[in-house]
Order: C-alpha cells, then sequence, then structure tokens
C-alpha cells in the first residue's frame, strides 16, 4: 500500500467511531512505557518536535533496566540500581496515563483502557513487551524464589540466584532454556557462565562429571544447560566460544514440571515427547515466555499473537497509523534492549515521513546484540542482523572473550541506556 492510500485509509477512519479530539486523544499514542516506549516517546518529543501531542499509556510505576539482572544473579551487581521510577524517565513533553491497555480497537484508532475509557490516536505505537507465562511450567510458581529454584527474569527474584549461587555447596546445577522466543536468547547461557565460573574459583566445580548426553546424570557435581535447541548459539560465529566452555549441554529438552520440595525437575524431549526426571541442587529457571493476551487476540496479532509489523519498516501490515518494535512486535531478530535502540530510530523516522505524507524510507535490518557474559570479566559481544551476518562495532574479532566487553557491559552500557537512549539520543 502507498503510502498515500495509507494517509486515505486514515483519514477514512476520522469518522464518528473515533473518539473527538479532547483529553481522551492524541496524536500519537504509545503503550508500554518500557526500553521500547520510553525510547520512542523520548526521539519523538526531542528538539524541534516537542510539540508533538505525544501519550504513553503504562500502569508500572517503575522502569527497569532488564539487562543488568544477569550480572545482579551472579553478584556482580547490585539490584536495585536497575530500577527507576517510571516517571523519572518519562519526557518531559509527555502526556503518562497510568493504566494498562486492555483492547485495540484499530479500525476506529482507538485503545480501551482497563477503567473502560476509550483513548483515541491518529498513530499508534504498541510497545508493550512480552509476557511471562509461569503457568506453563507446572510446579513453578509455587517454588520460584524457594526451594533453591531461582531466575534473573524478574526483578523480585534475581538476587536469589545470586543467594543460589553464593550458597551451593556441590551436587547438580540445572540452568533451562524454554521453547519459543524469550527475551535475550543469551541469558539463560549467561547466568550458567558465571554460576560455572564462581564454581570453579570456590574449588566445587573440580568434583564434577562433565560430559556430553544423559550417561553423565548419575553422580558428580555439575552444572548443566538444558535448551530445546541443537546449538547455543545460533550465529555459528558467536556459537563456538560458548561450546568451548565446559558445561554439560543437553540439547532439545525443555522443562514441563518442577517438584520444588523434592528437588525434581521433569524434561520433556521436543522431538518424542519422551520425559525424564532429574535431580538438582539448584536450578536457574528460564520461564516460557509469549505475546500479552491483549495483543494476541487483538487484529493486531499475526498468526502467534505478536504485532504483525513489516520487517523492515515497522509499520503494521494492515493498519498503516500502526507501528510496533520491540519484544512486542514480530519482527524476526532475538528481542533485545539493543535491537529496540536500531528500531525506534527507523519507526520514528517512518512515522513522522507518514505524518508529513511522505514514503517511508528507513529501514530496519535486524541488527540484535547480544554480550555473552562468559565468565566473571569475560564478555564475547555479538552483534548481527536478520541474516546472521556479524555487525560488529570494533576493529576486532569480537567473537573473542574480551575484559574490555565486560567494561562495557558492566559499566557503560548501563550509562549509555539511563543517559542516552532513554532521553531519546539515539
Ligand atoms: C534477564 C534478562 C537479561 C537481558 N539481557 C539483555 C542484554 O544483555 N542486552 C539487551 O539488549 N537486552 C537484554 N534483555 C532484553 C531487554 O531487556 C528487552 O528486550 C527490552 O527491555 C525490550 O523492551 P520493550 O520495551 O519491548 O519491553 P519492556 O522493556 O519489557 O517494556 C514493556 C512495557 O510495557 C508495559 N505494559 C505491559 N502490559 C501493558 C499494558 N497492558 N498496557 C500498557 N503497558 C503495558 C510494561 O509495564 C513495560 O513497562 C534482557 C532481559 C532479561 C529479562
Amino acid at each position: 500500500m502507498s503510502t498515500r492510500e495509507a494517509d486515505l485509509r486514515i483519514n477514512a477512519r476520522a469518522d464518528a467511531d473515533r473518539p473527538t479530539p479532547g483529553p481522551n486523544h492524541h496524536t500519537v499514542v504509545i503503550v508500554g512505557g518500557g526500553t521500547a516506549g520510553i525510547t520512542v516517546a523520548a526521539q519523538l518529543t526531542r528538539g524541534l518536535w516537542n510539540n508533538t501531542d505525544v501519550a504513553v499509556i503504562e500502569p508500572s510505576d517503575r522502569h527497569f533496566y532488564q539487562p543488568a539482572w544477569t550480572l545482579v544473579g551472579g553478584g556482580a551487581y547490585r539490584l536495585e540500581a536497575t530500577c527507576r521510577p517510571e516517571a523519572a524517565v518519562m519526557p518531559a513533553k509527555v502526556t503518562w496515563l497510568k493504566k494498562a491497555v486492555t483492547e485495540f480497537q484499530p479500525d476506529h484508532s482507538c485503545v480501551v483502557t482497563a477503567d473502560g475509557v476509550k483513548v483515541g490516536y491518529d498513530y499508534l505505537v504498541v510497545a508493550a513487551g512480552l509476557k511471562i507465562y509461569w503457568d506453563k511450567v507446572a510446579g513453578l510458581k509455587e517454588t520460584i524464589g524457594r526451594n533453591n529454584v531461582c531466575t534473573n527474569y524478574s526483578y523480585d527474584t534475581a538476587g536469589y540466584t545470586w543467594k543460589c549461587i553464593r550458597n551451593f555447596q556441590g551436587g547438580t546445577a540445572i540452568f533451562t532454556q524454554p521453547k519459543g522466543a524469550i527475551k535475550c536468547g543469551g541469558a539463560p547461557q549467561k547466568i550458567c557462565y558465571l554460576a560455572e565460573d564462581y564454581f570453579r574459583r570456590k574449588g566445587i566445580r573440580n568434583k564434577a562429571a562433565c560430559g556430553a548426553g544423559p550417561a553423565t546424570f548419575g553422580g558428580g557435581s555439575f552444572s548443566c544447560h538444558c535448551c530445546p535447541w541443537q546449538s547455543p548459539f545460533w550465529v555459528a560465529k558467536y556459537g563456538r566460544p560458548a561450546l568451548s566452555i565446559a558445561v554439560e549441554t543437553i540439547f532439545g529438552h525443555h522443562l514441563v514440571e518442577i517438584r520444588g520440595d523434592a528437588r525434581e525437575a521433569v524434561f520433556e524431549n521436543v522431538n518424542n515427547g519422551e520425559r525424564m526426571v532429574m535431580q538438582f541442587d539448584m536450578m536457574h529457571v528460564t520461564p516460557p515466555q509469549g505475546p500479552p493476551e491483549f495483543i494476541a487476540r487483538s487484529p493486531l496479532a499475526d498468526a502467534h499473537g505478536w504485532v504483525d509489523v513489516d520487517k523492515y519498516t515497522l509499520q503494521h501490515v494492515r493498519y498503516p497509523n500502526v507501528f510496533a518494535l520491540g519484544d512486542c512486535s514480530n519482527l524476526p531478530t532475538s528481542k533485545t534492549g539493543a535491537a529496540v535502540r536500531k528500531q525506534a530510530p527507523v519507526l520514528v523516522k517512518n512515522l513522522r515521513s507518514l505524518m508529513a505524507g511522505r514514503p517511508l524510507t528507513a529501514r530496519y535490518n535486524g541488527y540484535t546484540s547480544c554480550p555473552l557474559v562468559t565468565r566473571y570479566g569475560r564478555v564475547v559481544l555479538a552483534e548481527f542482523d536478520y541474516e546472521g551476518n556479524p555487525l560488529e562495532t570494533f576493529p576486532f574479532d569480537q567473537a573473542k572473550e574480551r575484559w574490555t566487553m565486560w567494561l562495557l557491559k558492566k559499566y557503560l552500557l548501563p550509562v549509555l541506556y539511563w543517559h542516552g537512549m532513554l532521553k531519546g539520543r539515539a
């Protein structure tokens, strides 16, 4: 569809169904005030554009820097430093509606919030992140944060991961990865490698009986990473260093049940459905994740429930005045804040072009990045595009573990996040 046709379609929708301009109507409505929503809001209201009428609908009064939760779980970062009040990151010129969206009505250019109010828009940006489905693993909700079952995938539990690692006295430590898309595909491995390194330094790891395959489950003290894939990292260049780390990896299995009190985990073979039970002494769970229900059941969703956008322009494929980015979108790249950093300026440029009646020329190439923490003080900085081609920032081989990249991950990236990205500086 051409931009002209798109504009006509939008204008055609400016009918009696749409909430009339007023307090419940904004030029741009952004759903979600997380990494993507705040970055876009800040860029949209910067400089000459600071009179653009932008509203962010966000129910939470806390904003998180989630990438540091890996380091929190490894005891290398302060939990409190990963959280700031939402009010502190909300751009000054933006209207903050502190409530949740429950429904999209894109044919009427409005969203409905939990209190039943319709908020109308000329342009919509969906940036509501993904949802963690704790219920999809039987017994997980009941045992997470207890029984040495931990996860870095929430602010409330990342601190407990470090407690489990610190108190581990030997035995079996399991690190899981679920089927399907997750935030930061490398995070389940990173915490495994940090724990592994910690156990080695503490002298526990050398009791280990490490090998390949289920034959070694019987005894010894080891860390084991269970994931449903056949390789720890799908981009070959960065998979090699990960494979060289001596943790036992059980491919093709995912966690389906935890019996916390008995310290038993049940895994299912993704190919033949066979189940096996493993005893554990500590377990880090990466929970199943997916699109939030209010998106999945909306007209904006694709067949899998993610917001259906063009992978280059980030414009919705059926509703031209709708855009999406970040974890809630169906962009076929790994779901990271780093990807959002490159998506946001493309979205903002195309949105402004649409507003001005110009063609959408900005293109997103699928860039994403994963600072793969391989041990304390060492990081492999993976950066690649939609096709898995490396898109590296530095003039050296980034597949090598480096101390400088650890410094980047631990010290520089958080500063760039709070003071650069969230302020609208690309
Ligand atoms: C353990 C861990 C490690 C990670 N490591 C890295 C890393 O090393 N590098 C990296 O780049 N990325 C990493 N990430 C991923 C990164 O944090 C996410 O990809 C990024 O936050 C996505 O931004 P988003 O805005 O799409 O979602 P979020 O930042 O999650 O924001 C979504 C927002 O939408 C709001 N929302 C939800 N429902 C509604 C509703 N109904 N109405 C309105 N608002 C709603 C939420 O409250 C939230 O504020 C990691 C994540 C985790 C959990």
